[in-house]
């Protein structure tokens, strides 16, 4: 069977993709290798999304956020600190739109709501129980066969099978892709003190904490750390594990008691070599895996699939071919001018507040005091936070 379309992943980004791109007289298909039940209603994974105002835009503009604002906690200010010090780098509503800098909003909701709205789509069909086993690209047309024998032709294969992309593999691109030794643990905690809508990111000796306001007296709890102390961490049992919460988190919130199941995502960093090739596309992850540190990872990848879904359709309009190498190559060069400078700013971030050499620790408080001092700087990452 011949499609217009072939996405593998029907993750947040491959779903987005599918929403774009329905409803213009192309044939869709979404390939994921998890079961219809799992797709159906995926499990809370500990991830509190932080999402931009653009990527609310396109959120909405898909008809998913009604659904999701249901759910949303406003965020109305950020604050990073360094270890002890009482400084902080503060980006509040003044920089934001309409009072807030973005959103959080759960990510197992935000799969549940984008496949509700696949489910309503008549040109997208979705394949699930189907792992990607190989691929086959030329001009002529692309070709999946999945791992159960059967194969798929199309015009265009969409590669959105997250940072460890065996389809970005199988079409035989490379990526730089560093493992940090590190994990992050994230969980829902309830706490005594209010988190007054700030999310607050402690640079730490160390250890990175984050407090990411959620409704209530209740905040998602974000630590990284070396990956056999995080393994350590999520094997405490609740109560030892809530005393030491507290501790590192230096009693700041008072009582804190666990209230979710916890997760553990080991840190791998990726950059995708191209983001497009002969009648095929990375987006999502496969594309950019960025360090969760500044939230960027979700916002990008609806920013890229919104871009693609743009070039694919405009060719289709035209009477073109979908899967044609112009609107490929345009989507490439601009996802990749969106992408660079935050994943690389994310990256010297991290470098600078993880590595405990003397001269990485004596400039931590210098950068924070500079940010704060510059206008610009401050106003350049609180707009930044706050993408329409
Ligand atoms: C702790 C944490 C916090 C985060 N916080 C934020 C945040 O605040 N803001 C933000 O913007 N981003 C954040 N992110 C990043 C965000 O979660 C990811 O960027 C996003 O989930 C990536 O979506 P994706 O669809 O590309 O990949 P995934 O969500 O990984 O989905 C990939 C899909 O492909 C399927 N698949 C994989 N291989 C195959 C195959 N061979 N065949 C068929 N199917 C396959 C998988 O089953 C899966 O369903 C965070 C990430 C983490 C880990």
């Amino acid at each position: 069977m011949q499609d217009d379309i072939i996405i593998v992943g029907a993750g947040p980004a491959g779903l987005s993709l599918a929403n774009s791109l329905a409803g213009h007289g192309l044939s869709i298909a979404l390939v994921e290798r998890q079961s219809l039940e799992q797709l159906e209603a995926p499990e809370f994974d500990g991830r509190e999304i932080a999402l931009t105002h653009r990527s609310v835009g396109i959120l909405n503009g898909l008809s998913v956020w009604p659904e999701l604002a249901a759910e949303a906690a406003p965020m109305r200010e950020a604050r990073v600190l360094n270890g002890a010090s009482p400084f902080a780098l503060t980006f509040d509503s003044g920089q934001a739109i309409e009072g807030l800098l973005g959103w959080l909003v759960p990510n197992h909701a935000i799969r549940r709501a984008l496949y509700r709205a696949v489910l309503s789509r008549p040109d997208v069909r979705i394949v699930t129980g189907a792992e990607a086993a190989a691929v086959h690209t030329r001009a002529s047309g692309a070709e999946l066969r999945l791992r159960d024998g059967r194969s798929l032709r199309g015009r265009l294969l969409v590669a959105a099978d997250s940072r460890m992309s065996a389809v970005r593999d199988m079409l035989g691109i490379s990526a730089h892709i560093r493992r940090t030794g590190r994990a992050m643990l994230v969980c829902r905690m309830e706490h005594d003190g209010d988190h007054a809508r700030t999310a607050t990111e402690w640079f730490d000796h160390g250890q990175t904490l984050a407090l990411l306001p959620l409704n209530g007296r209740m905040s998602s709890a974000v630590i990284t750390l070396p990956s056999h102390e995080a393994e350590r961490l999520m094997a405490l049992g609740t109560e030892a594990f809530e005393a030491e919460m507290e501790r590192r988190f230096a009693h700041r919130m008072g009582r804190m008691r666990l209230a979710s199941s916890r997760h553990l995502y080991p840190l791998t960093i990726t950059w995708s070599r191209h983001f497009a090739a002969t009648r095929a596309a990375l987006v999502g992850d496969a594309a950019v895996g960025m360090h969760p540190v500044t939230a960027h990872g979700f916002n990008l990848g609806l920013l890229g699939q919104h871009g693609l879904a743009r070039q694919v359709l405009r060719a289709a309009r035209r009477g073109g071919d979908p899967g044609a190498e112009g609107p490929l190559k345009r989507y490439e060069a601009l996802h990749r001018l969106a992408c660079r400078p935050l994943y690389d700013a994310t990256n010297a971030l991290v470098a600078l507040y993880t590595r405990e050499s003397p001269v990485a620790r004596l400039a931590r408080p210098a950068v924070l005091r500079l940010g704060q001092r510059l206008p610009l700087a401050r106003r350049g990452i609180g707009a930044l936070l706050a993408q329409r």
